[in-house]
């Protein structure tokens, strides 16, 4: 079984600061700052792609609420909002989650940074997309 679904069943404990009948929020152990937070939906969907209009809409106004709470309890001067998709792209626990990253400071231990672009062809990519 998924390690988030162990937290959510109770197997495993957790710091949790919001929980409801379809959602839980709790700290992430490795609290990359202070009051980095992850929201998940009980009922287990591996990432964002595979969640319905229903959850999405449900954990993104949960993420906004919980997002507020931790601004106002831990006066921190930001936040980022993050879902990693797939393996590619960070996912290390394959049970869809939203993480809350409180931000102090620039020098905070994550770093998000987007380097100098490796596709070219925007024109091309555009017409891809929509095509
Ligand atoms: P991902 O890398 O999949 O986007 O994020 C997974 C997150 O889950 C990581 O930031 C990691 O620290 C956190 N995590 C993994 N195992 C546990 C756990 O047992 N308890 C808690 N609270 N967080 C966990
Ligand atoms: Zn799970």
């Amino acid at each position: 079984m998924c390690i988030f679904c162990e937290i959510i069943n109770q197997e495993i404990p957790a710091y949790k600061i919001y929980e409801d009948d379809h959602y839980l929020a709790f700290l992430d152990i490795a609290q990359v700052t202070k009051g980095h937070t992850l929201i998940i939906p009980k009922k287990h969907v591996s990432h964002f792609l595979q969640a319905d209009d229903l959850m999405i809409s449900e954990i993104m106004i949960l993420a906004h609420k919980i997002a507020q709470q931790l601004k106002d309890k831990l006066h921190c001067n930001g936040m980022n909002l993050l879902s990693n998709i797939e393996e590619v792209a960070g996912q290390s626990v394959p049970h869809f989650h939203v993480h809350i990253i409180p931000r102090y400071d620039e020098k905070d231990a994550l770093s998000i940074q987007f380097n100098e672009n490796t596709d070219k062809n925007i024109e091309e990519t555009y017409r891809h997309i929509i095509g």
